[in-house]
């Protein structure tokens, strides 16, 4: 069998990488990430990866605290550390890896320059986007959808601690309504938060699907990239 999709972006968020424990990386749930990148890479699928960094900071969070544009720019910084434990994880089981920052950082990791990430793609390396869109008042969602239509993939695999989109939190609700497809509209008229709203306009006007689906469902990296339907699709 071939894998449904050729060239993905895959959206990890920091808590997707987290411990229960509180602290900010798990490397046995870094490991499951990355065995199974590596899996669908060696199958010849091009894969992409953002980075989040709310394990670590969040920028909206701190609120009056301290200026929203800097306490962005450490959120951003909290993206390259998450970047660099994914590729050392991903090295480390033999794929090459480049990572790419869209604010220099020379003696880190590659500038983003998409001409280049192109072809570190089309070598089966898997480049990690670091840094977000490099902007504060942004998302790392955006940075997904936008490198995603940079890169011209065919799907953002959406990694999640939960396992699809639900109508309210299924942790709270017992009765939270699942959707197994889900127009972008509906998905920012429903008021949903599972992408900001500027990552899903983004991503609607450049007919880019979403696969939302959890991290830690066993195989489930492999199981999107094969085509099985699990998850929400957003399309
Ligand atoms: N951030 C930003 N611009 C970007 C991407 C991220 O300013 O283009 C900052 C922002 O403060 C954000 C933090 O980096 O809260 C971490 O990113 P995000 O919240 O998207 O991480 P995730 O929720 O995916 O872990």
């Amino acid at each position: 069998m071939e894998p449904k999709y050729k060239r993905v972006i895959m959206k990890i968020s920091g808590e997707a990488l987290c411990s229960l424990e509180n602290r900010p990386l798990d490397f046995d749930i870094i490991d499951n990430v990355t065995e199974q990148i590596i899996e669908v890479a060696a199958q010849g699928v091009e894969v992409g990866i953002i980075v989040g960094g709310g394990n670590i900071w969040r920028g909206a969070r701190v609120g009056k605290h301290m200026d929203r544009t800097t306490a962005d720019y450490m959120g951003m910084l909290a993206t390259v550390i998450n970047a660099l434990a994914l590729q050392d994880s991903l090295e480390e089981k033999g794929l090459q890896t480049r990572v790419q920052t869209a604010i220099e950082m020379r003696q880190i990791a590659e500038p983003y320059i998409r001409r280049k990430a192109m072809k570190h793609l089309e070598k089966g390396r898997v480049v990690i986007f670091a840094c977000g869109t490099g902007n504060p008042y942004f998302s790392t969602d955006t940075a997904a959808a936008l490198r995603a239509a940079e890169m011209e993939v065919d799907l953002i695999m959406l990694a999640k601690n939960v396992d699809a989109v639900y109508d309210s939190d299924p942790k709270e609700n017992p009765d939270a309504m699942r959707f197994d497809t889900i127009s972008y509209m509906d998905v920012i008229n429903k008021g949903l938060s599972v992408m900001d709203n500027t990552a899903i306009t983004l991503c609607m006007d450049n007919h880019i699907p979403i696969n939302v689906f959890g991290v830690n469902e066993k195989d489930s990296i492999r199981r999107v990239v094969y085509g099985e339907e699990i998850g929400t699709m957003i399309k």
